[in-house]
C-alpha cells in the first residue's frame, strides 16, 4: 500500500515514531518480533517493549506461531477493528458519512439527499454532524476527513471557495470538530478530487502506482494528483484545478470569465444540455445525478444519436485537457472518476487517442482507466486519511494495560 500524507504533521517523540513504524509494517500482514526488528531497523529488545505497548493500546494482537528453524516465534498482527476513521462528504445534492476500520473496511455508511446550498453553511454542518453521529453510534474516531467540492487551504483547514455551494472561507474543520466534540486537529478538510486521487491510489485504478492524475466529473470538473505517494498540493493547495483549462478557443463563455473552459464542455449539466432538448427527463433534478447519468448511458447504449454525439464531444474535450496535464506531469495513470467513470466505455478511447497523437507518443504512454470506485472514490480516500492519522501517531488511542501487564513499566 502506498503511504499517503495524513495532512498537517504533528511532531512525535522518537518512541512514538517507532510505534508508528511497527504499526505500518503490520499492515502487510502478521510478523514476528524478529521480522519487525529487521524491517523497521529497531533492536529486537526494543521491539518487544513497543509491541507490548501497541498491545496495551489494543492495536495489535497475537496471530499464532511462525514455524521455522529452532523455536517457533510468536506472530503479531494489526487489530484492524480496534479503532475507526470517519469520512464525511459534502456535495451540492447530498451529505455522506462512512466509518471504516484500520484496513479500510466499511463498518457503517449513510447518505442523505439535501439542497446543500439552500441550507447554508451552519445548517449544513448541523446535518452533517447529525449524520456522523448516526454512523458512529457512540464510537470515537481517531480522525475525520471531510471531502468538499471546492478550493481548500489545507494548511489553514479552511474551504476558501465552493462555487456550487456558494460558500467562502468556511472553517469546516472547526465547525465539524465542535459538533462531534473532537479536537480541531482531529478533523481535516480536503478537496473532493484530491481525496478521489488518494482513494484511487489506495484501492482503485492506481493501486501501487506512484504518479496518478484523477479527473473528477460532477456539476464541475476537478482534478487531483498523487505524486510519490502524497497529494501534490502546490503553493496554496490549489494544484490540479483543471476545470478551467481552455479546451475550445471558439467555445462558450464560462462563468469564470474565460472562453471554452473544460467545465463548459465536461460539467454534467453542459453534457446533459448537449444530449437532450430542454424539458427532456434527462434534465429532471428528481432523478438525482446517478439517475440522470444512468439514463444518458442507457440512451448512448441504444444508439440515441444526440446523446452519443454529446458523449463523443465530452471524450474529445477530456482528451485535450488530459494531454495538457500529461505533458506537464507525466503520470503513470489517468483515472476518469465521478460521473465520467459511468461513461468510461465511451470516454477512455478518445482520451487515449489524443494522448497517442502527442510528440512523445512513441514512448510508452500513461494508462487511462475509468475509476472502479466511481462516485465513492473521494470518501474512500477520506476514510484512508482519517485512519492514517493513527499510523502516524499510535498514541492517539489510550493505553489500557491488561491486568497481567499492570506491573510492567507504563509507557509514556
Ligand atoms: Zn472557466
Amino acid at each position: 500500500m502506498i503511504a499517503t500524507d495524513p495532512g498537517p504533521h504533528v511532531p512525535v517523540s522518537p518512541r512514538t515514531a517507532n510505534l508508528a513504524a511497527l504499526l505500518r509494517a503490520l499492515r502487510a500482514g502478521p510478523l514476528s518480533r524478529t521480522q519487525l526488528a529487521t524491517r523497521c531497523g529497531i533492536t529486537k529488545a526494543a521491539v518487544s517493549g513497543l509491541v507490548t505497548e501497541l498491545s496495551g493500546r489494543g492495536l495489535v494482537r497475537p496471530a499464532g506461531l511462525l514455524a521455522g528453524h529452532g523455536r517457533p516465534s510468536r506472530l503479531v498482527e494489526l487489530n484492524a477493528g480496534s479503532a475507526c476513521g470517519l469520512a464525511l462528504g459534502v456535495e451540492a445534492g447530498r451529505f455522506s458519512a462512512v466509518v471504516t476500520d484500520l484496513e479500510g473496511r466499511v463498518l457503517a455508511e449513510r447518505t442523505e439527499t439535501a439542497d446543500v446550498a439552500a441550507l447554508g453553511l451552519h445548517r449544513s454542518m448541523d446535518e452533517l454532524g447529525f449524520l456522523a453521529g448516526r454512523v458512529l453510534d457512540g464510537e470515537r474516531p481517531v480522525g475525520v476527513t471531510v471531502s468538499v467540492p471546492g478550493l481548500v487551504d489545507s494548511a489553514a483547514a479552511v474551504l476558501r471557495f465552493a462555487p456550487t455551494l456558494r460558500w467562502r472561507d468556511a472553517e469546516i474543520a472547526d465547525l465539524v470538530a465542535a459538533r462531534l466534540g473532537l479536537a480541531a486537529d482531529a478533523v481535516v478538510v480536503d478537496n473532493e478530487a484530491n481525496l478521489g486521487a488518494v482513494g484511487e491510489s489506495v484501492a482503485g485504478a492506481g493501486a501501487g502506482v506512484r504518479e496518478l492524475f484523477y479527473l473528477s466529473g460532477g456539476t464541475g470538473v476537478g482534478g487531483g494528483l498523487v505524486s510519490g505517494g502524497a497529494i501534490l498540493r502546490g503553493a496554496r493547495g490549489f494544484a490540479g484545478e483543471v476545470g478551467h483549462l481552455p479546451v475550445d478557443p471558439s467555445g462558450e463563455r464560462c462563468p469564470c470569465g474565460r472562453v471554452g473552459c473544460l467545465e463548459t464542455k465536461a460539467g454534467l449539466n453542459a453534457v446533459l444540455r448537449a444530449a437532450a432538448a430542454p424539458g427532456d427527463p434527462l434534465h429532471d433534478p428528481a432523478l438525482g445525478v446517478d439517475g440522470r447519468v444512468g439514463l444518458l448511458k442507457h440512451r448512448v447504449s441504444r444508439g440515441d444519436r444526440r446523446a452519443a454525439a454529446a458523449v463523443s464531444e465530452l471524450g474529445f474535450a477530456l482528451g485535450v485537457a488530459v494531454v495538457t496535464v500529461a505533458d506537464v506531469l507525466d503520470p503513470d495513470v489517468v483515472v476518469l472518476g465521478g460521473y465520467f467513470a459511468a461513461l468510461g466505455r465511451w470516454l477512455v478511447e478518445p482520451v487515449r487517442r489524443e494522448l497517442s497523437a502527442r510528440p512523445l507518443a512513441h514512448e510508452p504512454s500513461c494508462r487511462v482507466e475509468p475509476s472502479p470506485l466511481g462516485t465513492s472514490a473521494a470518501l474512500r480516500g477520506a476514510a484512508h486519511l482519517a485512519t492514517e492519522r493513527l499510523f502516524a501517531d499510535p498514541t492517539l488511542v489510550p493505553f489500557r494495560p491488561k491486568p497481567s501487564e499492570t506491573t510492567a513499566e507504563a509507557p509514556v
